[in-house]
């Protein structure tokens, strides 16, 4: 049987994949917590699959990193982000300038972790808040199995 692990929000939302038909479903599973984290899933296709629910990991970190973001219409142009927090799930960062993102708005991402290998990272998010040069993001593809950024955000 295929195990994969899952990464929980803070709103105990975790988004559980099938590994053999793709078939992704957001499920509230605050309810397991501190219970069995490993859960049998049966999916529609037929398939039985173990799912492990990772509840550390939404954590957010108060990080100094710098990056730059792109709007995804313009893609040639990259702007500074000076990271100031991240997640699993999602980063907040502030910009040179008064920005005019809105909430909604796909960004490229891309900044370098100030870990041992200097990892760099490239993500695409979606703007939830911004506030002048404030902005929160959530990270598209938030809950798959990010092993380097979970490492940086949980060392082991
Ligand atoms: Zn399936």
């Amino acid at each position: 049987m295929e195990e994969r692990g899952t990464w929980v929000n803070s709103q105990g939302v975790s988004s559980i994949k099938c590994p053999s038909c793709g078939l992704s479903k957001k499920s509230a599973v605050g309810a397991f917590k501190g219970k069995g984290h490993k859960l049998t899933i049966y999916c529609a296709c037929g398939t039985t699959f173990q799912s492990q629910l990772d509840f550390r990991r939404a954590h957010r970190k108060q990080v100094k990193l710098t990056g730059f973001y792109s709007c995804s219409e313009t893609r040639k142009f990259w702007n500074y982000m000076f990271i100031r927090d991240l997640s699993l799930t999602g980063i907040g960062f502030k910009t040179v300038n008064r920005c005019d993102l809105q909430p909604g708005d796909t960004l490229k991402l891309m900044f370098t972790l100030d870990d041992s290998q200097a990892t760099v990272v490239e993500k695409e998010a979606m703007v939830v808040h911004a506030n002048d040069e404030k902005v929160g993001c959530e990270f598209a593809n938030s809950y798959i199995t990010d092993d380097i950024l979970g490492r940086y955000l949980v060392p082991e």
